[in-house]
Order: C-alpha cells, then sequence, then structure tokens
C-alpha cells in the first residue's frame, strides 16, 4: 500500500479530524504538526482521487472525537489547576480512555502502520506548547516541579507537586528526642489515652522540630528528614552534627530563602535542636547519604561495677584499638532488627579524663558499631568488650555523639 492508499483506507473507518490523520503518520518528516500531516495528506489523497475537498468536522473525528482541536481549553484548565502553586517547570501527561487507544491501535494493525504516533504523545506535547505560551514556564520531561494529568474520559486536571530537598547537618542537644516520629505503640498511631491522642511514642522528634516551620514555610503536606544514620533517643548528637536531606512533599512554594529557614527552624527549636543547612538538593542526595558509611565518634561516660585504676582502664581500651568487633543483634533492639552477628572494626579509642569513678571515653567506630554493647558485652554476645577484658561489670551513663563523618568527606 502506497501512502494515499493508506490514507483512503483510514478515512473509509469514518471521519478523521486533521490531527489524527496525520497522527498515523506522525513520527514520518520532521518540523510538522500532526494537524499539518492530515491536512496536507488529505489535499494529496483528494488530488490523486480528483473529488473535491472536505474539510471535516473534528467534533466527529471517531479517534478523537475533537479532543485534540481543544488543547487550548485544557491548557488553560491546566493553569488553573496550577492556581498558587509556585513552579518553573512542568510536565503534561494523559490519561486515554482504553476504547480510544485501542482505536487507533486498531487500524495500526489493520494496515501494518510503520510510522504512527499515539494520541497521548500529540496532546501531552500540545497541551504542553500552549501552557508554555500563556505562561512563559517549561516543559521539563525529567524533573519538572509539577505535573498536570489530564484524564480525558473524565474532563478533569489533577496535579502532582514534586519535592524540594535540602541538606544541611543537625545537632540534638537534648536526650530522649528520636530522629523521626514514632508512632505510640499502644494504639500504632491511631491516638489513645496513653499517648494524649496524639498518635505518637514521643511528643517530638528531629524531624518534626526540623520540619514543622519548613512545613509551613513551603506550605507543604509533609516533611520527611532522611538522616546519615541515626543516634539512639537517649544520646545527644553534638560537634559538626550529623548530614541530612529534608524531603518536602508537595510545596506550594518552592524558591524559599534557606538562611531564613535556618533562622526560623532554630529559633522554634529552642535549642532542643539546631541546624546548618548548606542548600538545595535532589533525590540522588538521598540515596548517596543512605548507602554512605560514616564512621562516627562518640563520647560516652563509662561505670565500672567495683573499681579498676586508671593504668588498668586505659590497658584495656588499648586491647580494643583497631580490633575488629563480633556483635550479635543487641538484646534492647533485638524485638526490631534480625538477630545476626555482625563484625564493625574500633577505629579509635582512648580515655580523656574521670568524674569521680567513672571515665570519660572517646571511640571512633565504623558504621553500625553498637557502642554500649562493645562496653557492656551484653552478656557475651558482643566480643571482646570492655567488660569481658576488664573481668568486670561495665556500661555507658551516657553517650554522645560528636562527630559524623561520611565517606564522601573522606575522599574515599
Ligand atoms: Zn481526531
Ligand atoms: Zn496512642
Amino acid at each position: 500500500m502506497d501512502i494515499i492508499q493508506e490514507v483512503e483506507a483510514i478515512l473509509g473507518y469514518g471521519d478523521t479530524c486533521n490531527h489524527c490523520l496525520g497522527r498515523f503518520f506522525g513520527k514520518r518528516s520532521f518540523s510538522l504538526t500532526n494537524e499539518e500531516r492530515g491536512r496536507a495528506l488529505r489535499i494529496a489523497h483528494e488530488i490523486a482521487a480528483n473529488e473535491p475537498h472536505h474539510e471535516p468536522d473534528p467534533d466527529s473525528c471517531w479517534v478523537c472525537a475533537g479532543e485534540l482541536s481543544r488543547t487550548e481549553d485544557w491548557a488553560k484548565r491546566v493553569i488553573e489547576a496550577l492556581d498558587g502553586i509556585e513552579f518553573s517547570t512542568f510536565l503534561i501527561g494523559t490519561k486515554v480512555p482504553p476504547l480510544v487507544a485501542e482505536s487507533e491501535e486498531m487500524v495500526w494493525s489493520d494496515l501494518s502502520l510503520r510510522d504512527p504516533e499515539p494520541l497521548k504523545a500529540e496532546m501531552n506535547r500540545e497541551v504542553g506548547k500552549a501552557v508554555s505560551a500563556l505562561t512563559g514556564k517549561t516543559a521539563d520531561l525529567k524533573k519538572p516541579d509539577v505535573v498536570a494529568i489530564l484524564d480525558l474520559g473524565e474532563g478533569t486536571v489533577e496535579v502532582q507537586v514534586n519535592p524540594v530537598f535540602f541538606s544541611g547537618r543537625y545537632m540534638k542537644y537534648e536526650r530522649g528526642i528520636p530522629q523521626t516520629h514514632w508512632d505510640c505503640r499502644a494504639c500504632r498511631g491511631a491516638g489513645c489515652e496513653k499517648c494524649d491522642f496524639t498518635g505518637k511514642q514521643y511528643a517530638d522528634s528531629v524531624e518534626e522540630l526540623i520540619g514543622r516551620p519548613a512545613i509551613e514555610a513551603f506550605d507543604a503536606e509533609n516533611a520527611v528528614l532522611h538522616g546519615a544514620g541515626r543516634e539512639d533517643i537517649d544520646a545527644r548528637m553534638l560537634g559538626s552534627g550529623r548530614p541530612f536531606v529534608m524531603e518536602i512533599e508537595a510545596p506550594r512554594k518552592r524558591s524559599l530563602d534557606l538562611a531564613a529557614l535556618e533562622a526560623e527552624i532554630n529559633q522554634a527549636a529552642d535549642g532542643r535542636v539546631a541546624v546548618h543547612l548548606d542548600g538545595w538538593t535532589d533525590r540522588k542526595m538521598v540515596q548517596s547519604l543512605k548507602s554512605d558509611k560514616a564512621h562516627k565518634k562518640y563520647r560516652i561516660l563509662v561505670e565500672i561495677d567495683g573499681s579498676a585504676t586508671p593504668d588498668e582502664f586505659r590497658t584495656a581500651l588499648d586491647q580494643l584499638k583497631g580490633v575488629t568487633i563480633r556483635q550479635r543483634t543487641p538484646l534492647r533492639v533485638s524485638h526490631r532488627r534480625a538477630d545476626k552477628v555482625r563484625e564493625r572494626r574500633v577505629l579509635d579509642i582512648g580515655c580523656t579524663g574521670t568524674e569521680g569513678d567513672r571515665y570519660w571515653v572517646e571511640v571512633v567506630g565504623e558504621a553500625g558499631l553498637y557502642i554500649k554493647e562493645l562496653v557492656s558485652g551484653d552478656g557475651g554476645r558482643t566480643q571482646p568488650s570492655l567488660a569481658q577484658i576488664l573481668g568486670r561489670t561495665a556500661s555507658v551513663v551516657s553517650l554522645d555523639v560528636v562527630l559524623v563523618k561520611t565517606a564522601n568527606e573522606y575522599g574515599e
């Protein structure tokens, strides 16, 4: 079949608008709209058949029922749906009713057409061009700020607002604050008397202390904290802080002054938590943060049952320096983590002073080293341990993280 015969066969299915006629050959030739292709092919066919010119009524098109002549209207609906949402890039998507998609696919296969374009692709492109023209904003296929989905069957536009991400480091100066929100254990978040109907096990988390002012500033739905590891609830996070990325979900504002936001967060957190914000980032950074094996430095206060002389104590610490520790999942977390044995190295350990008959100790460990168990031995589940070497019961009275160094910072 030559192309004129193909056009004749297509027109035999029913009234076909120029958009839809042209789209059956949509991947042939460049710099033409499907409407231009369709008009040219229609006229070529009429000349070949020596028939009078017939301009079709788009609304009676058997494929699209005129939808492709209403792209301007769709663009206006998109702009209405995006009202009040800040964005500089967008993407249009289209939900095509199955019957419509099947109609054009039937013609492709009946006639073995080689270069057709689906209706969805033309709709996305033409409405995108119209939105661009009306708003001056740019279409972006890869990382749009917002996505508008046209539902051709329902005649509606659904908007998805993509998240923004910023990175920084946080310090936690108060013990008893978890890194992220925990559901109440009694009601699993539904709200009960035990949790004062908040649904939360702890009143605040680092995530919420940073997130609340951020949600307000971005006029967003939610804020999710992605940390480079986490400290225990009862540990402080001191020094230069822990790297994190904050994901702001469905923000209606995107171009904020992060220095001002940092000040607002720090004021609202009132010294319990503080942040330094580094700048804007993206989801890739979350993945690298999560996969990053950060080395951590802890400062702990150690209590020994009975006494150990400072010399005995230091000698015992020296025996842990550079040593690989075998740790079976600690009893205190065994209810929520798989029971397994893992090996982590103590990179450095040393005594930095005393407080009464307790010792201040600084430990640098590989990511994932359990520090409390390194000291206590966890009933033999961690080996070797300080308690084992001393032959006495030993425990951590307080624990602070004083430095988190990511592999990136080491240049590894
Ligand atoms: Zn049509
Ligand atoms: Zn509850």
